[in-house]
This record gives C-alpha cells, sequence and structure tokens, in this order.
C-alpha cells in the first residue's frame, strides 16, 4: 500500500470550521487598523536572505537557527520571510515611500517561517497580523501603535493580557550598557549557565531572558538599561509612558524585556496572555529607528508591532461560527433535467443568492433530506410535472414556471411585504 502523505512537521491546515475564527481577526484587525490610517500591504513569501541577515541581525536566534533559505535554480540564497518588518521597510525604500506623507502606516496579515521545535502555539508556519508606522520619531506614534494592538486583542476577547514596556535607548546608548553589563557578566561568569557565558560577547543581553537560577540571581544586581537613558531617549520614553496613562493603558515596566529581534531602538514592547501556556507572547514590537538606512535606504525611524493568529485564537474566547445560509437548493429528478438546474442555480446567484444544486447523483428523496441537512430557505424541485418550489419552513409548495420566477418568489420570502 502506498504510504499516505501528510502535512510537514509544524505546519498545519486551516479547515473549513475554523475559517471563520480566523476571518473573523482579519475583519477586527482591518476595521481597527484601516480605521486609524493603517493600509494593508503584501510581500513576497520569500526575499534575498540578506535582507534577513542585514535586517533582522546576524547574532539573532531567527537568523543564526530558524531562517528556512534555499538556493533556487538561478544559484541565488533565498529565505522564506521569518518576520515583516525588514520585507515592510524594504518595500518602503523600493517603492519610493519616503516621498509620501510621513509617517506611512502599512498593516499585514501574512504567513511566516521559522525552524523552531513545534509545539502548541509554536508552529514552522504561523501567521502574524501586523503594523508598522515608518516615517517618524514622535513618542505619539509609539503609543497610537501600542494602543491599537491593546485594543485589538481586548476586541478579539485575548484573556489575561499584560503589557510589558521598556526603552532601549539608541544604539550609542546601548552601545554604553553593552559594555557595561558585559563587564558585570563577566565578573561573575562562574555563576551563570553555559550558554549565557558563551553569548557574553555576542549577545549579553539575552541573559535576561535565562531561566537559569544563577544567571537569573547574577542579573537581579546587573545594571539597568532603563537607568542608563539619557536626554532625548529618557524624555521620549516618558512622553510615551504619558500617553499611555492618558489612555489608560495598564503596563508593567520590564528591564529584561529583550525582543529576539537587533534592530529595536528605544520603545519594545510585549503582550503576553497568562490564558496561554509556555508560549505566553501574544504579540510585541518596538522602534527601530536605524532599521531602513541598515538596509541601505535614507535615516528613517519606524516602529511596529507583530501578533501570532495562532495564539490569539488559542487565548481569545471563542465565540460560535454562524452558520452558513443556503437561499435555495435546487433538486432534480433524473439527470435529462440536470441543465436545467444548472441554469436555475445559476441564476439564483447572479441575483445574489447562495444556491447550490445537486452534484452526487442523490434520489430525490435523498436531495430533499440534504436540502434540509444544510438547513435550505427554499427548494426548487425539478421532475416530470414541470417545477414547483418549496418553502421549507412552512413545506408549502407552489409551481414555477421559471428560473426567474423562482429568484422572484425566493427574494420575496427573504423581504416579506
Ligand atoms: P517567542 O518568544 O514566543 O518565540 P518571538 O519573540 O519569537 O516569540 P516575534 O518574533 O516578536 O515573537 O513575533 C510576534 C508574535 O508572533 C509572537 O508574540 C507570537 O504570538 C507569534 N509567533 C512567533 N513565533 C511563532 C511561531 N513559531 N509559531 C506561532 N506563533 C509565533
Ligand atoms: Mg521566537
Amino acid at each position: 500500500m502506498t504510504q499516505k502523505l501528510q502535512a510537514p512537521r509544524g505546519t498545519y491546515d486551516v479547515l473549513p470550521d475554523q475559517a471563520a475564527a480566523r476571518r473573523w481577526i482579519e475583519h477586527t484587525a482591518e476595521r481597527l487598523l484601516e480605521g486609524a490610517g493603517y493600509r494593508r500591504i503584501e510581500t513576497p513569501t520569500f526575499e534575498a536572505t540578506e535582507l534577513f541577515a542585514r535586517g533582522v541581525g546576524e547574532s539573532t536566534d531567527i537568523v543564526q537557527k530558524e531562517m528556512y533559505t534555499f538556493q533556487d535554480a538561478g544559484g541565488r540564497s533565498l529565505t522564506l520571510r521569518p518576520e515583516g518588518t525588514a520585507p515592510v521597510c524594504r518595500a518602503y525604500v523600493d517603492h519610493g515611500m519616503q516621498k509620501l506623507p510621513q509617517p506611512v502606516k502599512l498593516w499585514y496579515l501574512s504567513s511566516f517561517f521559522r525552524y523552531e521545535r513545534a509545539q502548541a502555539g509554536r508552529y514552522r508556519q504561523f501567521w502574524q497580523v501586523g503594523a508598522e508606522a515608518i516615517g517618524s520619531d514622535d513618542p505619539a506614534v509609539d503609543a497610537e501603535a501600542i494602543l491599537l494592538l491593546h485594543e485589538l486583542l481586548a476586541e478579539l476577547g485575548v484573556g489575561d493580557v499584560r503589557l510589558r514596556l521598556s526603552s532601549l535607548g539608541t544604539a550609542a546608548t546601548r552601545a554604553a550598557y553593552r559594555e557595561e553589563l558585559q563587564s558585570h557578566l563577566r565578573a561573575h561568569a562562574d555563576r551563570l549557565s553555559e550558554e549565557v557565558r558563551g553569548r557574553i560577547d555576542l549577545n549579553p543581553l539575552r541573559a535576561f531572558d535565562s531561566d537559569h537560577p544563577g544567571t537569573q540571581e547574577v542579573m537581579a544586581t546587573a545594571p539597568r538599561l532603563l537607568d542608563r537613558l539619557e536626554g532625548e531617549d529618557a524624555e521620549h520614553f516618558a512622553q510615551v509612558r504619558a500617553l499611555l496613562d492618558a489612555e489608560g493603558v495598564a503596563y508593567q515596566l520590564d528591564h529584561g524585556l529583550v525582543r529576539g529581534l537587533d534592530y529595536y531602538t528605544r520603545t519594545v514592547f510585549e503582550f503576553t496572555s497568562d490564558a496561554l501556556g509556555a508560549q505566553s507572547g501574544v504579540g510585541g514590537g518596538g522602534r527601530y529607528d536605524g532599521l531602513i538606512q541598515q538596509l541601505g535606504g535614507p535615516a528613517t525611524a519606524g516602529i511596529g508591532w507583530a501578533a501570532g493568529i495562532e495564539r490569539i485564537l488559542l487565548a481569545a474566547e471563542q465565540r460560535p461560527a454562524p452558520e452558513p445560509v443556503v437561499d435555495l437548493y435546487v433538486a432534480y429528478d433524473g439527470p435529462e433535467r440536470r441543465r436545467e438546474a444548472f441554469v436555475v442555480a445559476g441564476e439564483a446567484r447572479r441575483a445574489g443568492m447562495s444556491a447550490q444544486l445537486e452534484l452526487a447523483g442523490r434520489s430525490l428523496k435523498g436531495q430533499l433530506r440534504h436540502a434540509a441537512r444544510l438547513e435550505a430557505r427554499y427548494v426548487a424541485i425539478l421532475d416530470g410535472e414541470g417545477m414547483r418550489l418549496m418553502d421549507m419552513e412552512t413545506h408549502e409548495q407552489q409551481d414555477v414556471d421559471s428560473a426567474a420566477a423562482v429568484v422572484a418568489r425566493v427574494i420575496k420570502g427573504r423581504h416579506p411585504a
């Protein structure tokens, strides 16, 4: 026997029963984001590998071990997009969007690819809804972006949400702080986990993420970046906080908040949900004022976030999907009447109805049972005696002489005088 094939590990099929919940997320995001001036963008599923190497950062987990990279037949190195910010920034530069009124606000809902350990809430192909506001370093852009994600999660009914907030300052503040932190880590190297010790040079900030007890003790006395913010960085962060306070958005300052991407500057944030298990991150983001320049574009400020669709679905209160409506079912007796049935169903659809016709050769009786199961509002019955229309609520039947008459009758039934 030929072995049956399965979807690759870490991927899944979206079945029709699950489509409604996803559509609801998409429509809610669309309404909220477009209402705030964000417009939809779709970038290609794969990009030049260099975009992510430069845009996400060589030292990140994503670039070091999570990318699906391949060579195409032309010998180019391509990568299935692991995240959305670098591609959107690439598109911003590609299309000269710096000439538009700033900030340019874009949103997307797309699938992303990371080679990680597959488990509940963690997949190798997953979906994110994301938003990017590019071209302004006004703290109001930060606060608005955070507020929009906050509202999106609230509207979707994501339970037990917490917002963690921090600021990384600019690249210069970060570099100085990084050295200070590295000295602290080296001074206590013997108490650190092997992994953290091995990454002191490459990525010392990651030590805050460790769940190793010794490392956690060392981090409790570590210097804090938030205490090192100066001048405009400190002022920027204070304003972001003031605006969030004005909107009544609660947050916790988190000195250990390290986002998995190298490009962040100033504001960073993450929403978690206690309704989720170990994979508690629902969405997050931050400011990336140096990123576009790093990609070869003009110096441009930007901020954005992304939220995982699977985790939203896991954490959201599930609402029952509305049953699809079938206005008309066209039943017919024998293949010689198929053509006529086909015409009636086509006419009904052109009139804007949802109409189905028999497609599996059932007996007339079987077709009526099937129509009842579909909860069809009307059934047109074509047999040797002509055509009748049956109201499935009252079971009244009425002779009709044409497809147009069927349509007229069903429309009348939908909008009774
Ligand atoms: P995590 O800490 O869970 O690995 P992350 O920091 O890698 O998350 P981001 O790159 O910021 O996540 O992506 C934003 C959101 O996308 C996450 O909060 C999460 O909801 C979702 N997400 C990230 N990776 C996956 C994945 N492999 N499967 C499903 N959702 C994911
Ligand atoms: Mg991750």
